[in-house]
């Protein structure tokens, strides 16, 4: 990165988790249960304000899965949530209303990272163009074939929406074109395809180093080292198992290109226990 480049101050925020095998998330895995929580990014921009990076999970997901066919989703990974874990509630324990939040970045429309999606009625929303084309006008089943939970997405959801085209700025080893998100180089959003259509990562330039946020271009850390996806029971719910493995191919070039830059999936629980917990 350029050294002109500004410092965004960014904290993670658990909000919860799934209980997920550990030999679902990555090939040869254990069969033990691991918990998968959901990470967020706040991040604070000197010129642009405060964004999140996805909003993850909240109360309100318990509702939607009261009933079939959203129902199977929960039975599928269940929940352990706590209301205190909403990003609405983290923000108010730092005396942060939901309106100081100016924009949510989507990774992708999957339930576990658009739940709290609601709780920001002012943010502009921005995801790829790609990926809301592939959810918006789905509804029962066909919308939880893909992990998507109508009733998450806010009702004005267009209106506030700034869907990006494909990328075609600046490339990053392995991962290809990004997308400047403010023209200075602190946030790159870039290509995961694979996981979900039109899923995202972003590098961004903080105080705690250079992080690429991953979304679910893996669950484990483990994974980009190892070079292992996932088990294919999950390709159930996956977009394009191939390019999934592709992309997670992406990810060992990238990390192998750029030590210095740590990579955060949002749902590692290695990640969450240094990251998170073991955090002052
Ligand atoms: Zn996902
Ligand atoms: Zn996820």
């Amino acid at each position: 990165m350029k050294q002109d480049v500004p410092v965004v101050q960014c904290e993670l925020l658990d909000t919860g988790y799934c209980l997920a095998w550990e030999h679902h998330v990555i090939q040869g895995g254990a069969h033990r249960q691991l918990h998968c929580h959901s990470l967020v990014a706040l991040l604070y921009h000197p010129q642009h304000g405060r964004l999140l990076w996805d909003t993850g999970y909240a109360p309100r997901m318990l509702e939607v899965t009261q009933r079939l066919p959203f129902a199977l989703y929960r039975m599928a990974t269940p929940l352990c949530l706590d209301p205190q874990l909403a990003v609405k509630a983290h923000l108010q324990r730092r005396g942060l209303a939901p309106d100081a939040i100016g924009r949510v970045i989507i990774s992708h429309f999957h339930a576990d990272h658009i739940a709290g999606l609601r709780d920001f009625p002012r943010a502009e929303l921005i995801a790829l163009h790609s990926a809301y084309a592939d959810v918006g006008g789905r509804s029962g089943l066909s919308a939880l074939r893909r992990a998507f939970i109508p009733a998450l997405l806010p009702t004005d959801f267009t209106a506030r929406a700034t869907l990006l085209p494909a990328f075609t700025g600046e490339v990053l080893p392995g991962l290809g074109a990004t997308h400047d998100l403010f023209g200075d180089g602190s946030l790159l959003l870039v290509d995961l395809p694979g996981h979900a259509r039109g899923q995202i990562g972003m590098l961004a330039h903080t105080q705690r180093g250079d992080l690429l946020f991953a979304a679910d271009g893996c669950w484990l850390t483990r994974s980009i080292r190892e070079q292992r996806p996932p088990s294919r029971v999950t390709h159930l719910f996956v977009d394009d198992a191939r390019a999934m493995c592709t992309t997670l191919g992406h990810l060992h070039t990238f990390a192998q290109a750029r030590p210095d830059v740590m990579i955060i999936p949002s749902h590692c629980p290695e990640t969450f226990a240094r990251e998170v917990e073991q955090q002052p």
